[in-house]
């Protein structure tokens, strides 16, 4: 298939595109590189030994979609070009909006005027919200959500289901990722935030490789085992693998479908810190300071729904996880910019 990644030069899009390449998929790439680097597409082809087609593009922009739509034959839609740092949503709520939502409209004009039928995209497990029981499970009720990060992904869910549910020949899949982290192997791609990472990964990485002074804990009064919060941490790379199945999966069926991409194992920021320094043999400075305001105390997925349907199951552990952040880290201090 050959499969538009909207967003596909950032931490996801990017290992998506190595994996799908892998797997005998072609890549188109349409990034602003508002929040990525070009350099991580060139990375992905000297792995792949594949060529990518990459557009610096605004997905916003109809008139530029249009014509990356016209001169690709695309046969799938993965939509990662959101906005996501929780606190500057909580500071630029119409800036998010705009963007998330926008960019998700102007995918769906395109899609209709060229006919392309399958979209898949990046939401999240925020949209569970506080209210439902863990583990989630994709029947659940969506929550409220605490930001407007989070509600852009609400929102956008509702509106590609009216789309979807408008057209019988649409096909969307809704992959609600848990927390990605690590990166890939080879230690080439990685994840690269822009200025203090607000991420717990990216944050101990760069306190590892000496950009940082220490971790802050937020909050270990929690009513969890350690007091600190509990999330599922996933692999980039199996979470890059889950849109592989994705996309094979979708042709085939009609209407919306939705998947948890979590391991369904949750781990306190506290074993984080404990798994970082063991799998790579050094020491993390951190204290503890106060609760970080909209975090729950804990949730992760049922990831029994892809497993059985997909066929897509989380293998890598937290080691793996924890040996490959450090791998790119400590290889790129400067991301892509070195
Ligand atoms: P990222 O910032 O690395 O990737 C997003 C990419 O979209 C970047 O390359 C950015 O330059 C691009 N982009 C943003 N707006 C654009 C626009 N208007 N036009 C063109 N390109 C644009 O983030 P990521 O971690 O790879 O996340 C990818 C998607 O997954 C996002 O939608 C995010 O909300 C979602 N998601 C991420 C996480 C996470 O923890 N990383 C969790 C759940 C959901
Ligand atoms: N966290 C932390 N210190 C940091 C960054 C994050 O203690 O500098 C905690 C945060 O409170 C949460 C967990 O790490 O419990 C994961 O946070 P992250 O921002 O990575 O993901 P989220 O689950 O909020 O999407």
């Amino acid at each position: 298939m050959k499969i538009l990644l909207a967003g596909g030069a950032g931490y996801i899009g990017s290992h998506t595109a190595l994996a799908l390449l892998n797997s005998g998929h072609d890549v188109v790439i349409a990034d602003n590189y508002y929040n990525a680097s070009p350099e991580a597409v060139r990375r992905v082809e000297k792995l792949t030994g594949k060529p990518v087609t990459l557009y610096e593009a605004d997905v916003q922009d109809r008139d530029a979609m249009m014509k990356i739509f016209k001169e690709n034959d695309i046969d799938c839609v993965i939509h990662f070009a959101g906005l996501k740092a929780v606190g500057e949503s909580v500071k630029k709520p119409l800036f998010y909006y705009r963007n998330n939502i926008d960019t998700t409209l102007t995918l769906l004009e395109c899609m209709e005027a060229t006919g392309v039928k399958n979209f898949v995209f990046s939401s999240s497990a925020t949209v569970y919200g506080a209210e439902n029981a863990i583990p989630y499970v994709e029947t659940m009720h969506r929550g409220s959500c605490s930001n407007p990060y989070g509600w852009t992904k609400y929102m956008m869910e509702q509106i590609l289901t009216d789309a979807v549910a408008a057209d019988p020949d649409m096909n969307l899949v809704l992959l609600r990722y848990f927390n990605p982290i690590g990166a890939h192997e080879s230690g080439m791609i990685g994840e690269d935030p822009k200025g203090i990472p607000n991420n717990l990964m990216p944050y101990i990485s760069q306190v590892a490789v000496g950009k940082l002074d220490h971790l802050t804990i937020f909050g270990n009064d929690y009513d969890t085992p350690d007091g600190t919060c509990r999330r599922d941490y996933i692999h980039v790379m199996d979470l890059a693998e889950g849109h592989v199945k994705a996309v094979e999966y979708i042709a085939d069926h009609p209407g919306t479908n939705i998947f948890n991409l979590g391991t369904g194992t949750p781990y306190s920021v506290l074993e984080i810190v404990k798994a970082f320094e063991k799998a790579n043999d050094l020491k993390i400075k951190y204290e503890f300071g106060p609760r970080r305001a909209g975090d729950l105390p804990e949730f992760w997925a049922n990831a029994d729904k892809a497993k059985k349907v997909l066929g897509w199951t989380a293998t890598r552990t937290l080691e793996d996880m924890c040996r490959d952040s450090w791998n790119w880290q400590k290889q790129n201090p400067n991301g892509y910019r070195d």
